[in-house]
């Protein structure tokens, strides 16, 4: 009874958070930045932030995580980073020759009102960042939105680098968002296999899901090249998947150089994926062919089989919105009942987007953007859940209400895999399935009589 404290009754809470269903903007910062090849994300802030993403990330990904810091002490906290962050650029330049600097700030650097462009401006001026290399920058104050805000504006930041020839290189950018590595993987596999070529980014696959060699890289082989951000501005076109985390940087392009963007949903589940290889289909002019539709007829095969045991089941999710929409349609597209849904994101539109899936559901739904665990924990004191989809930190709510708990989103910070198995896409899926599947299963064995366990399910 680890949260044995928290009650029934709901009071209304306007300035404070109990349990937060989200962690702060330069994590998201961080992690994209460690989606471009030869990057070192910079904090410019003091070492404790610094420390505390970095083991966020290490601890979700089980990789360790390169980051350096402005180190601010008394003085910079006072006078400004200004002369921390020309030196650490030095410094990082000289020993560990990265191709890029990607620099986010902190409470403290924006509380004092620190300009990352006009230093950056100062870098050059001094000639300390070496020619061909980059330093960019995004705003990422953590009393403001939430670890997706940052990996937007980081993501925006990127997109900052497109340099436009004026020569269109067929390619479609894609953007992916904040999903796991073996996401942007599976990604990149179905694009091959719709037959169009394209720019992922970022693209943290090969770099936060690599292989064990024996031999240590400070910079992995995987992420998106310099090149490949410089030539986003002469694309046919970007297709943004998440409104929180890509449609900034789409906007972005298609404002800044013509690259025209299409905002989809993450594709997770069936419809959002269909409209994911639709939209492949459409800007780069292809036929879907026949493996897509096999692995389609897969999922939609395995849902039938199983609908008796999804049907009607009662669900509480928590997590990040672009997540949380398309899981949302999922589940309702296979007669489940997302009834308490969580973000520690803020955004009005997430609670209308949510409200228009689940309109025809026949159920109520409880539904807040920039909420918390702990309102998330009473609404399912007052109204039970058959299950619970959330990161780790749904496991104290699980063994509480005793709830079949299914981790997904981040930080994952007791299990292994999820950097592993793609929850994207048709095959994607099919593995969200077997894991929502494998948690009702096991808890009907549990609960189940002598007269009626059965061995065949
Ligand atoms: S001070 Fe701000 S940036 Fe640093 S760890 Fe805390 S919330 Fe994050």
């Amino acid at each position: 009874m680890l949260l044995r404290h928290t009650p029934k009754e709901i009071t209304e809470r306007k300035a404070l958070t109990i349990n937060p269903a989200k962690t702060c903007q330069p994590i998201g910062a961080m992690y994209a930045a460690l989606g471009i090849h030869g990057c070192l994300p910079h904090s410019h802030g003091s070492q404790g932030c610094c420390a505390y993403h970095r083991s966020t990330l290490t601890r979700h990904y089980k990789e360790p995580i390169s980051a350096s810091t402005s180190s601010f002490t008394e003085g910079a906290s006072v006078f400004g980073g200004s002369a921390n962050m020309l030196q650490a650029i030095n410094n990082i330049f000289t020993v560990y020759k990265p191709e890029v600097i990607a620099v986010h700030t902190t409470c403290l650097s924006e509380t004092i009102g620190d300009d990352l462009p006009q230093i950056k401006k100062k870098a050059q001026t001094e000639g300390i960042i070496p020619k061909g290399k980059y330093v960019i920058s995004a705003s990422t104050p953590s009393y403001a939105g939430s670890h997706v805000t940052g990996f937007s504006n980081m993501v925006k930041s990127m997109a900052g680098l497109a340099e436009p020839t004026g020569k269109k290189n067929g390619k479609i950018n894609i953007i992916p968002g904040w999903v796991e590595p073996a996401d942007m993987e599976e990604i990149k596999r179905l694009t091959t296999m719709v037959g169009v070529r394209t720019i992922l980014f970022p693209d943290t696959s090969g770099v936060l899901n690599g292989p064990l060699s024996g031999e240590y890289k400070m910079f992995p082989d995987g992420g998106t090249t310099v090149a490949e951000l410089q030539s986003t501005g002469d694309s046919i076109g970007t297709l943004a998947l998440g409104e929180w985390c890509s449609a900034d940087a789409a906007r972005y392009l298609d404002k800044a150089h013509k690259v025209p963007c299409s905002i989809l949903d993450m594709p997770f589940g069936l419809k959002a994926t269909d409209r994911f290889i639709d939209a492949l289909r459409t800007v780069g002019g292809v036929a879907v062919p026949d493996e897509i539709s096999l692995e389609r007829g897969q999922l939609v095969d395995m849902i039938s089989d199983m609908h008796q045991y999804f049907y009607k089941k009662r669900v509480a999710i928590a997590g990040d919105p672009d997540q949380l929409i398309a899981m949302t349609e999922f589940l309702v597209s296979i007669d489940m009942c997302p009834v308490h849904i969580v973000t520690g994101t803020p955004g009005k539109k997430f609670e209308a987007r949510i409200k228009e899936i689940t309109k025809d559901m026949g159920c109520e739904v409880n539904v807040k953007a920039k909420g918390d665990l702990f309102l998330l924990h009473q609404w399912i004191k007052n109204e039970p859940v058959d299950l619970l989809i959330c990161n780790t930190y749904g496991k104290y709510i699980a063994r509480d209400e005793d709830i079949p708990l299914v981790r997904w989103g981040f930080p994952i910070l007791d299990r292994q895999g999820h950097q592993y198995f793609p929850t994207v896409g048709y095959k994607g899926g099919l593995r969200l399935l077997e894991k929502i599947l494998g948690v009702i299963m096991d808890r009907k064995d549990r609960d189940d009589s002598e007269q009626k366990f059965e061995l065949v399910l």
